[in-house]
């Protein structure tokens, strides 16, 4: 039925509500991120920011604003921005936000549905799949969009693995129900890993192909992804869900009214980067955001409003994030970079070498996977 393509309701009077949505530090400290990348890289003389399913464009606005505010940094670096969006609806509402709404379709020149020029100035590209964006050296930002994609259940049986799968109810009129497989599926002998020790199992195969485009253009081109989203290292089972009107949702009724979802795999997502790229995390939010500075960003944005409904707003919003008990703990953030940025030197071998690089900001003393 196509949720987000027809409804996909982000937001205060939709369906559930995102971590940029709520604070506009959440997209500030990412765009730190970025920055922080570039420079820890020799600042190379132009990026491209890949954003994976942007929503409504706020986490991309508040990025912008960052890249604004150190705009003598950048002056002599070429941005670009582009956007992976299928849905027509939401893509409409990001050029607004972004571009004022002025925007050109189909582009002649370019594999972009879209373009257009931010409110800063910075060109912006609209595509379906991220096949079609541009190679070069790109910083790469999924938030809340691997949770949307769809997921094959197993359950380990008796007889073996069987598949979930969606059947009609031939009793109930209108009904859908869950049945077993009866016997192996082409999904049951293709996405379980030979490892796997759980006995139910959620597999997100678009995610692992995503995630392998990703590691080889990192491999390839340089830069880095940043993904966020609620999820787990391979120990949870039965995570798929629905969200309508910021209620949970039976996943089987009415289909295509809910945002359906299920926590991401990043123990998958690390296998399925094939060792092109390292990795970092998963981290849990309240500590990748405290590593990134919201604290201090909190008491800047505190001095700098006087009145009491802004104040009580931005510490609302930092708990939102921040509590263990909502965002804080059940969030993560998780990175892909290329090898060498993660490299020691050899001091052994070389012990004058002073070319260490910077440690990656916001993933603290974690060890590389
Ligand atoms: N990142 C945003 C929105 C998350 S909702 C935020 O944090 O607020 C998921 C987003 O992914 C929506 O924009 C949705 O339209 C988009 N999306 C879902 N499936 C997609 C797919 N297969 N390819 C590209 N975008 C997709």
């Amino acid at each position: 039925q196509g949720y987000y393509t027809r409804r996909g309701g982000i937001g205060e009077s939709g369906d559930f509500v995102t971590s940029p949505e709520i604070s506009q530090v959440f997209g500030e400290l990412i765009g730190i991120w970025y920055i922080s990348e570039w420079i820890a890289t020799g600042k190379p003389k132009a990026f491209q920011l890949v954003e994976l399913g942007p929503g409504r464009g706020t986490l991309t606005d508040d990025i912008l604003r960052v890249f604004n505010q150190l705009a003598s940094l950048l002056s002599k670096c070429d941005v670009s921005i582009h956007l992976v969006e299928v849905s027509p609806k939401l893509s409409e509402t990001q050029a607004l936000m972004l571009t004022g709404g002025k925007v050109q379709s189909n582009p002649e020149d370019k594999s972009a549905y879209m373009k257009g020029i931010s409110k800063t100035g910075i060109p912006i590209f609209w595509y379906r799949d991220i096949q079609d964006v541009p190679p070069g050296y790109s910083f790469y930002l999924a938030h809340e969009f691997f949770d949307a994609l769809p997921i094959h259940k197993f359950q380990r049986t008796e007889k073996g693995w069987r598949e979930v799968l969606v059947d009609i109810d031939p009793e109930v009129p209108d009904q859908l129900r869950f049945v077993l497989s009866p016997s192996s599926t082409p999904a049951t002998e293709n996405f379980i890993q030979p490892e796997e020790r759980r006995d139910h199992v959620e597999v997100c195969p678009e995610a692992g192909v995503i995630i392998q485009r990703l590691a080889c253009r990192i491999e390839k081109d340089g830069g880095a992804a940043l993904v966020a989203d609620y999820g787990h290292d391979g120990t949870k089972t039965d995570t798929f869900r629905g969200f309508r009107n910021h209620k949970l949702h039976d996943v089987l009724s009415a289909p295509g009214t809910a945002d359906l979802t299920a926590d991401v795999d990043f123990s998958y997502l690390r296998k399925m980067t094939q060792g092109r790229t390292a990795t970092l995390g998963p981290i849990k939010q309240r500590e990748f955001l405290k590593n990134m500075g919201i604290d201090l960003r909190l008491q800047v944005l505190l001095q700098n409003s006087c009145d009491s409904a802004t104040h009580q707003q931005l510490l609302h919003s930092y708990d939102m994030l921040m509590n263990p008990e909502k965002m804080g703990d059940c969030f993560n953030f998780f990175a892909l970079l290329p090898h060498h940025r993660l490299e020691q030197p050899d001091r052994k071998r070389k012990p004058e070498s002073k070319s260490a690089l910077p440690p990656v900001a916001g993933f603290g003393e974690l060890l590389l996977q």
